[in-house]
């Protein structure tokens, strides 16, 4: 039996569908069916029990059949989203950018606390930003399910604000990433989950107002059944004796206790925080290369000044990783703290990312 141009279009989304999800096909192109083997959590999202198996057109006998009224569709749409995040690349049409006055750019931007700061050099170029799309859901009693963009830029490594530089600006594709997404995906969710925390704020609140009322309920409940326990019943004619009563408590507090633990699993929340998409955007701005001194020793850095939105991006603090315009930097090492983190270092606690322990004078 011959292939139709519908099922080799089929076949070529099923092989490539496979190939990105990490996937090896054998399929020749006069055959009906062909041979995969797939990552085992792919093979399990097709519905394969192995890692293996057999991969065939509709009316075929295989493993998978590429079936339109089957659920071929849908459980390839679930690996789709599960296993193969979009990414595309963009760079925006080349701005005129007029290096001038970005000295007194920095100068204004930033405060620098305890050190003195050269502007060396700028350079036009394009800089390079990671756009990440996560879907979030906290599962408890209710539901709670968001779509979050962050925005990285790549060598800065800190966050910043895109707004409307998908829509505002002329964007043309061009081919693959400069940067690997694992450059950036881990400050990306970090600072996505301090986000899911504020903007579930309503709902964490809700849920915790409703498991603290129906706990109350429960003990209420319980209360008035121990009392119940405690007290020798008037319809029965025999009085229990202490140990009966002693156990018949007993009981009721066991029996509350499960409820109680039955309650805290209900209430549990279960969160998901899965990222769909990853754009690139080049977009031009100025690279400028400043020296700082603190004490004797010096340290270069670099900043990046954004030309669409006209700001320039903040500086990484060397222990929390977030980025700031208020910095402070350690002796010797000249590693840049913000705020945050030097009164910390000041009042003796430590959250320090880095961990060094050099202290700041
Ligand atoms: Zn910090």
């Amino acid at each position: 039996m011959s292939v139709t141009v519908g099922e080799s279009q089929l076949r070529d989304f099923a092989r490539s569908l496979l190939e990105h999800t990490g996937g090896i096909v054998d399929w020749p192109h006069d055959q009906r069916t062909g041979l995969v083997l797939a990552p085992v959590e792919v093979a399990r999202c097709l519905g394969q029990t192995d890692e293996s198996f057999r991969v065939a057109l509709s009316g075929t006998e295989g493993d998978l059949s590429l079936d339109l009224g089957g659920e071929f569709l849908d459980r390839a749409a679930c690996t789709l989203a599960t296993y193969v995040p979009a990414q595309g690349a963009f760079a925006l049409p080349g701005l005129n950018v007029k290096k001038s006055e970005f000295a007194r750019t920095v100068e204004q931007a930033f405060g620098w606390q305890n050190a003195r700061c050269q502007v060396c050099q700028g350079n036009a170029m394009l800089i390079v930003y990671h756009t990440w799309w996560f879907h979030v859901a906290l599962r408890s009693d209710d539901v709670w399910e968001s779509l979050l963009a962050v925005t990285i830029n790549c060598d800065g490594q800190t966050v910043c604000r895109m707004d409307g530089l998908l829509e505002a600006m002329e964007q043309r594709p061009v081919p693959g990433l400069s940067r690997a997404p694992d450059t950036t995906i881990r400050t990306a969710a970090t600072c996505a989950q301090e986000q899911v925390l504020q903007d579930a704020r309503t709902f964490l609140d809700r849920m915790d107002n409703r498991v603290e009322r129906d706990r109350q309920r429960l003990r209420d409940y319980y209360r008035a059944l121990l009392r119940e326990a405690a007290t020798p019943s008037r319809r029965v004619k025999t009085v229990p004796g202490p140990e009966e009563l002693a156990a018949r408590q007993r009981a009721v507090k066991l029996e509350l206790q499960r409820k109680l633990a039955e309650l805290a699993e209900r209430f549990a929340i279960d969160g998901l925080l899965r990222p769909v998409a990853l754009a690139e955007f080049h977009v031009p701005g100025v690279v400028i290369d400043v020296r700082i001194q603190r004490k004797a020793a010096k340290r270069e850095f670099r900043l990046y000044w954004n030309a669409v939105q006209k700001r320039i991006e903040p500086m990484q603090c060397s222990r929390c990783g977030r980025g700031s315009y208020n910095l402070w930097f350690t002796n010797e090492t000249v590693e840049p703290v913000c705020n945050a983190c030097h009164d910390q270092a000041d009042t003796g606690g430590g959250s320090s990312r880095a961990g060094d322990g050099e202290k700041l004078a």
